[in-house]
């Protein structure tokens, strides 16, 4: 998927030269020649960035770039204003009319290219973000509560690899204008340190560095667990575009041109940054969405699909380990009297009383899932039938013994609970049949008056287990 990139600017050939630039590189490029039809453009086409001349008759870029920023419709679109002049008093009124970044013309290739890539990359998460929270939000798996707002880029954990004291500490004092943490190292080796030891939000690496190879760092950098992901942007001399364009190839984000401008640096450093978060957030929020398809939200329990995965899973194992694999299959006793005389939400705090009791009780191998409403299903590998029916009688105990005050005002409820035990042996055994099996122990539990265990096939069982089947 390429991107779609507006070019705004009054002088003809100036739209014709960005435009064959990009074109070269398959960006989607649409064009405007004042700010009024730069506005209409943007709301009609939706690009994912708009570049943006400062010095236009009528209205200029700043006005223009301060009315896309004030459009609900167009403010996610980054805009990077071009200027005439590398004046550092421009770059401040781009950013208070809220530009995402600053070209200065003639445009150089490796500054075009980097910064059209990296903010149409954050543009590309942002979107996700959005697409993904909408379907979120419509599944009721997530409430869209952060869907529109934008993630910040200041507050950032900093790496700084550079040998000049002077030039890290200002970089370090213009970052912490932003209240970024920053972290400084002088030499790569200390830098592959610190950068494995903590997390960072960004790595700034200068490429002036006297006894290091900035480049061979980067590349180290991003083959490192754990800095992967993390941006890096790079300082450089204006004589050294040559390495600035291989460290873009081997993997840094952008790059900067020393003497440092403060504006600059923090424009940039948000960006990266940004983006980032936008990228952890939409792992954290996978993460999540994985976590609740096979959880129950009531009981935070595994839940019936995950079960049968599970299960399955489990009882091929016994090919390895020759070892059986038992099921307790269990239901709460009378649990619609529980509601039809406290309410649902007692008969709730009850299910999560019995959820968290009988989790509590069980080695951490066993796995528990709520089955259907009121049933649970445990499975314990490497139990016998006689194992698993002790478990099952000192949980059927743990939940009779101890009243429950889950009623409002605290009303002590007494809840028991009925339990089938099953067992196999055999590798080639349906997960459905072992379930079946103690399915059918459960009903004579029941049968037999309730708060009771029984035990499928069993023959030689402990005292007060019933044998099923
Ligand atoms: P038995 O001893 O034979 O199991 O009787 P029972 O009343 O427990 O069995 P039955 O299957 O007739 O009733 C189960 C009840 O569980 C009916 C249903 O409303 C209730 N239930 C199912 N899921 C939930 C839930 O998530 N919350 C609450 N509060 N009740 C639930
Ligand atoms: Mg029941
Ligand atoms: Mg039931």
């Amino acid at each position: 998927m390429s991107a779609r990139i507006l070019v705004v600017d009054d002088i003809l050939p100036n739209v014709k030269l960005l435009e064959i630039k990009l074109t070269r590189e398959y960006f989607d490029v649409v064009t405007a020649f004042n700010g009024a039809d730069a506005l209409t453009v943007a709301r009609e086409q939706a690009p994912d960035l708009i570049l943006l001349d400062v010095m236009m008759p009528e209205m200029d870029g700043f006005e223009v770039c301060r009315r896309l920023k004030a459009d609900p419709m167009t403010q996610h679109i980054p805009v990077v204003m071009v200027t005439a002049l590398s004046d550092s008093a421009d770059r401040v009124r781009g950013l208070e009319v809220g530009a995402d970044d600053f070209l200065t013309k003639p445009v150089n290739d490796t500054a075009l290219f980097a910064r059209v890539r990296s903010l149409t990359r954050l543009k590309m998460m942002m979107d996700e973000w959005r697409a993904r929270e909408t379907t979120s939000g419509e599944l009721g798996v997530l409430h869209s509560r952060a869907a529109e707002t934008a993630e910040a880029g200041d507050k950032a954990a900093v790496l700084v690899v550079e040998d000049s004291r002077i030039d890290a500490e200002k970089v370090a004092e213009s970052l912490e204008w932003e209240k970024d943490r920053v972290s400084l190292a002088h030499t790569a080796e200390d830098a592959m340190v610190i950068g494995q030891a903590a997390t960072f939000d960004l790595i700034v690496i200068s490429l002036t560095m006297l006894s290091e190879d900035g480049l061979r760092l980067c590349s180290h950098l991003r083959n490192a667990e754990r800095t992967r992901q993390t941006p890096i942007l790079l300082m450089a001399d204006d004589a050294d575009m040559g390495r600035v364009a291989k460290g873009l190839e081997i993997g840094a984000n952008d790059y900067l041109v020393k003497p440092i401008d403060r504006n600059e640096l923090l424009a940039r450093k948000r960006t990266q940054v940004r983006r980032k978060r936008y990228q952890d957030r939409l792992r954290a929020n996978y993460e999540m969405s994985l976590s609740m398809a096979l959880t129950d939200g009531l009981t935070g329990l595994f839940n019936r699909r995950y079960l049968s995965t599970h299960l399955a899973r489990t009882i091929q194992r016994i090919a390895e380990t020759q070892k059986p694999v038992s099921a307790i299959l269990f239901d709460i006793d009378h649990f619609k009297a529980v509601n039809d005389t406290h309410g649902h939400d007692v008969g709730d705090n009850v299910l999560k009383e019995v959820a968290g009791r009988v989790s509590r009780n069980l080695r951490n191998f066993d796995t528990v899932a709520r089955y259907g409403g009121e049933e649970f299903v445990i499975v314990m590998p490497d139990a016998s039938l006689e194992a698993a029916a002790l478990v099952a009688d000192r949980l059927r105990q743990q939940i009779a013994s101890e009243p429950f005050d889950a009623s409002k005002p605290a009303e002590p409820l007494t809840v028991t609970i009925s339990l089938g035990v099953a067992m196999t042996q055999d590798p080639a055994s349906h997960p459905d049949d072992l379930l079946r099996n103690a399915d059918r122990a459960l009903y004579d539990a029941k049968r037999a008056g309730r708060n009771r265990v029984a035990a499928y096939g069993g023959d030689n069982l402990p005292p007060g287990i019933m044998t099923a089947g």
